[in-house]
């Protein structure tokens, strides 16, 4: 995607504006044309505030922060895991508040990015689902928590890149439930002049909104997928993730094995694991045969307690055989490490708690 081409539709933050917007505003103002290049690789490449621009004379800088806000402030910030795991509750737009993580390992640092504040989509085990939707956020309210994530992981200890290598749409809200918004993200994300990260580094998490599969297969075909799949029949899956009422799983399965073959691309199926719930052999025999046909890779999450849910997670007897059942099955499987716990590092959790105490 080029500079010419406008991603976003509604401007709440610097970032909603692409370079020629922000070189005509610079350019009203008596700027030369060079000052919004520099003002705009700034922001995107070396992920600095307006005060970090010591190149940008001071009084340009509190003009910028006048008049076309930076629209990202960070309300509070947390460490976890030896300073591996970073949490921050940013208010984006001057009015919504949500949650960014980045998680440094060995090879690789991941940002876990929101794309709404709360989610409508009523997941019962999720924080963020049992607080409804609040907003949707827009492109560049988005993709700016990719650019706190940069700026952030060079804080990660040195045993990581030290550089932010992925992005996932795991945050709070529903990608695909903002789509346009999400879409425009994806292609600031990805764009060489602005944010610039190799889309196959980018996946997007849903809980599977059949339609939005799809065009997400035609307008970004290297970006990842992963699906909340959570259960393998329509009775439980029902009740989990009521979205599954309108697009059940059969219809969910042949839109991932379309995205499959658009792609050539391995999906993931997410499964939170929900202690006698769906951790039982019996769901773990319905879902081989769906990740075997779709070659997906099915990722268990260890249940996050949340206030609003009172089943436990899976023990880790009852984790092994799960994975057993997949294994002899030769579905490949992996458990995801519980990064953050103790700072609420999983889907809106923080901010859930900030909103009770205001
Ligand atoms: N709305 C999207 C993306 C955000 S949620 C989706 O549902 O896919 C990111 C992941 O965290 C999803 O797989 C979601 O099901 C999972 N999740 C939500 N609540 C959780 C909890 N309490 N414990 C573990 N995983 C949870
Ligand atoms: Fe929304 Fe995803 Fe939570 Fe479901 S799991 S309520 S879709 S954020």
């Amino acid at each position: 995607m080029s500079n010419e081409t406008a991603y976003a539709s509604q401007v709440r933050t610097v970032y909603d504006l692409t370079h020629e917007e922000l070189a005509e505003r610079l350019s009203s103002w008596g700027e030369p044309a060079y000052r919004a290049s520099q003002v705009w690789s700034q922001l995107w490449k070396r992920a600095a505030t307006y005060d970090q621009m010591s190149d940008v004379s001071p009084a340009l800088r509190e003009r910028l922060e006048d008049e076309i806000p930076l629209g990202v402030e960070v309300l509070d910030e947390r460490l976890a895991d030896r300073g591996a795991t970073r949490k921050a509750l940013l208010r984006l737009g001057g009015a919504h508040v949500i949650e960014v993580v980045v998680m440094g390992y060995r090879d690789r640092a991941t940002a876990c990015i929101s794309s709404q504040a709360g989610c409508a989509m009523g997941c019962t085990f999720c924080a963020t689902g049992q607080m409804g939707l609040m907003n949707n956020l827009t492109a560049g309210e988005i993709a700016a928590q990719a650019v706190w994530a940069r700026r952030e992981a060079a804080k990660l200890p040195p045993s990581t890149p030290q550089r932010l290598t992925n992005v996932v749409f795991m945050g709070m809200g529903e990608p695909l439930a903002n789509e346009r918004h999400v879409l425009g993200a994806l292609g600031m994300l990805t764009d060489r002049a602005a944010f610039g990260l190799g889309a196959r580094h980018v996946t997007v998490s849903t809980v599977g909104l059949v339609p939005g599969i799809a065009r997400l297969a035609e307008t970004h075909p290297q970006v990842g997928l992963a699906v909340s799949l959570h259960a393998a029949s329509d009775e439980l899956r029902d009740q989990l993730v009521p979205p599954n009422r309108l697009w059940p799983l059969a219809p969910l399965e042949t839109a991932i094995a379309a995205w499959r073959a658009a792609t050539r691309r391995r999906p993931s199926i997410e499964w939170a694991m929900i202690d006698r719930v769906n951790d039982t052999e019996e769901q773990a025999e319905l879902l081989a045969p769906i990740a075997r046909r779709l070659s997906a890779h099915v990722n268990l999450i260890p249940l996050n307690p949340t206030p609003g849910y009172p089943v436990v997670g899976s023990s880790p007897a009852r984790i092994r055989r799960f994975v057993g059942v997949l294994e002899r099955a030769k579905v490949n499987v992996t458990v995801r490490d519980t990064r953050g716990r103790t700072i609420d590092a999983a889907c809106g959790q923080l901010a859930q708690r900030a909103a009770a105490a205001e």
